[in-house]
């Protein structure tokens, strides 16, 4: 087996885009520093809406197979070669909105029986043995079923993996400190006018926004090459996303800053600070484990 780096982040998201929107500046950073980054994506987010109308011809699988396309140029401009599908391309299906018929598909992630979907992670878990996983809240940041889903199955294949010898020593939830997203809102709202974006989005449809108090490290991209890559990714997805830097817009055309500095939650393992924030995932982490 080849000889992995001494640093191993995994990260567990829904759809391609989510992992550039949360994750973007973290992963560029740790692949630039010469961590192993490994992101696994549910489902290929066939029932997204698309945005461009040029491309709204593209439905189910060929959509899903475009926004494999999508995810590779965005993985190439984050710097990072391992990303896979969960069991592999097309194994879950997106399950759409909540509440929506899509949900019932017996193909889709909502559907999916959470210990055989974590099994499939564990698989990789046990291949790469990361230190650190990144994943979403219980609500999934906003209460999409696939994002929701995914986190039960990378918290169940992080336990399970333990069982199996394989611990991960940190667990960290993709988070907003609610101050950070008011401040951005307002300034949004200044420079509205300017913008190709006819409303604003609300600090309520910010995924995993709480109070600071839970924010436990943050990955300060401002100013760097991280940002830069996190925007060139983002960009990438363009059946989802609209860019006009420092916003961005989802399908329903409602601006929202882009975080260039990413906050996270840990949830699981030891905390190498105490008083303040991390401002490195790894931190604590020895070189020999
Ligand atoms: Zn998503």
């Amino acid at each position: 087996m080849t000889e992995l780096p001494a640093r191993r982040l995994l990260l567990v998201h829904a759809h391609p885009d989510d992992e550039s929107i949360n994750n973007g500046v973290t992963m560029a950073r740790y692949a630039a520093e010469g961590a192993h980054v490994t992101l696994v994506t549910c489902t290929l987010g066939e029932r997204g809406e698309v945005i461009p109308p040029g491309l709204a011809h593209l439905t189910g699988a060929a959509l899903g197979e475009h926004r494999l396309g999508e995810l590779t140029a965005a993985m190439r401009a984050l710097g990072v070669e391992d990303f896979r599908l969960l069991g592999g391309p097309g194994r879950f299906t997106d399950s759409g909105m909540m509440g929506l018929s899509d949900n019932d598909d017996p193909d889709c992630l909502w559907q999916a029986d959470v210990d055989r979907a974590a099994a499939l992670l564990v698989e990789v878990i046990r291949e790469v043995r990361p230190q650190v996983l990144v994943t979403y809240d219980p609500d999934g940041g906003y209460g999409h079923p696939d994002h929701i889903q995914a986190h039960r199955i990378a918290m169940r294949a992080a336990e399970l993996a333990a069982e199996a010898g394989c611990p991960i020593a940190k667990v960290y939830w993709n988070r907003v400190p609610r101050p950070v997203a008011e401040r951005a809102f307002a300034r949004l709202d200044d420079d509205l006018p300017g913008l190709p974006f006819a409303k604003a989005a609300g600090v309520e449809d910010v995924p995993g926004v709480v109070g600071e108090e839970r924010i436990t490290a943050e990955i300060r991209g401002d100013g760097t090459a991280y940002a830069g890559a996190k925007a060139a990714a983002m960009r990438a997805h363009a059946t989802q996303i609209t860019l006009a830097e420092p916003y961005f817009a989802l399908s329903n055309e409602l601006a929202q800053p882009v975080f260039t500095t990413e906050y996270y939650e840990q949830v699981r393992g030891e905390r190498a600070v105490v008083d303040g924030r991390e401002s490195d995932l790894f931190a604590g982490i020895g070189e020999a484990s």
